[in-house]
């Protein structure tokens, strides 16, 4: 297969494929990219063109959808260098259309093609138990489900090509909703004499229970392996969940869907990305919560929380 994109992500994934005994050609336009992938015993090409020929699976793992799209068809692309029955197979976080767009230049040009983008982060491409949510016919899924598999612990069939890319962002709106709901709680609890412990307690065996609590925990104690105990190192970084809420934003507008929470977590994230929170884990956004919380006096006059007067 050849594997187009070896960056945080790509780079693991390809190493996990080859580890399984997969032949896999990469490339990257980042020299030490190419160079950690070599060391993986990934077979490096200067040139992405010569790699697709041999591929029954070209695998895309790149920053943006005009990555992806560019990638494929501008001059000469990838579309343009594969042989009959090559599967197109885009694992980066794109907008649901240019993933839809994405699979349509690779139809019109003959060859079949999934989106399948992932959540575990770097972690879970390292240890291969990402997830995959796959956009696809099923019988292209039933074709990529053993690649997926290998770098994976879970790939799910979505629906056509596009609907991996809308789960995705529909997951990812509510996990930025709720990590903000849970870090305005926790700020709440200390304010009102609340132990981080105590809420923690309550809200991991009561109906505020999620991932946002008792995996990603946003303070330190209650759940040890979460950011917070490492100085908010992510993770899932802020920069990370801007970029997918803004993916949501998207969908949202394009679909006409009221959507206010989502809208209004998708400008505090992209607030935050713009400053320090680009880099730390997004459930570090308790601290700017805390922050602007120690300006703002009690009373009923100031229900309207900062953070969306700032923000919408
Ligand atoms: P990254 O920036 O580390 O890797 C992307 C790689 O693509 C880079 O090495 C870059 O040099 C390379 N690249 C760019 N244009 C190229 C081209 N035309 N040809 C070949 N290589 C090219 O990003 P990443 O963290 O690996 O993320 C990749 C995708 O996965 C993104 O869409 C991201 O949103 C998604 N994702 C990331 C994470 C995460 O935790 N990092 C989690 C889930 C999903």
């Amino acid at each position: 297969m050849a594997f187009i994109g070896l960056g945080n992500m790509g780079g693991p994934m390809a190493a996990n494929l080859v580890k399984a005994g997969v032949d896999v050609w990469g490339y990257d336009v980042v020299p030490s990219a190419m160079e950690t992938a070599r060391a993986n015993g990934v077979q490096v090409v200067e040139d992405p063109l010569e790699a697709v020929p041999r591929a029954d699976v070209v695998l895309t793992m790149l920053p943006s959808g005009q990555h992806v799209i560019s990638a494929y068809q501008d001059s000469p692309g990838l579309l343009s260098a594969a042989g009959p029955g090559t599967i197109f197979l885009d694992c980066s976080t794109i907008n649901i259309s240019e993933a839809q767009q994405a699979a349509e230049l690779a139809q019109a040009a003959g060859f079949r093609a999934a989106d399948a983008p992932v959540s575990g982060g770097v972690v879970g491409a390292e240890a291969g138990t990402l997830a995959f949510m796959v956009g696809a016919s099923a019988e292209v899924f039933a074709e990529v489900e053993p690649l997926l598999d290998i770098m994976g612990a879970r790939a799910i069939h979505c629906g056509g090509n596009g609907l991996g890319q809308a789960a995705k962002i529909c997951n990812n709106m509510i996990l930025g909703v709720t990590q903000i709901a849970v870090g305005e709680a926790f700020v709440l609890g200390e304010k009102l004499g609340l132990t981080h412990q105590a809420l923690y307690d309550v809200v991991s065996k009561a109906s505020g229970q999620c991932w946002a609590v008792t995996t990603n925990c946003p303070v330190p104690g209650p759940v040890p392996s979460s950011p917070a105990n490492r100085d908010y190192q992510p993770g899932f970084a802020g920069a990370l969940m801007a970029k997918d809420l803004n993916l949501a934003a998207n969908a949202l507008d394009e679909q006409g869907v009221r959507a206010q929470l989502g809208r209004l977590a998708t400008a505090i994230y992209t607030e935050f990305a713009a400053g320090e929170g680009a880099g730390q884990d997004f459930s570090a956004i308790i601290n700017t919560i805390r922050e602007d919380s120690q300006h703002q006096s009690s009373g009923p006059e100031n229900s309207s929380a900062p953070l969306a007067k700032d923000t919408t």
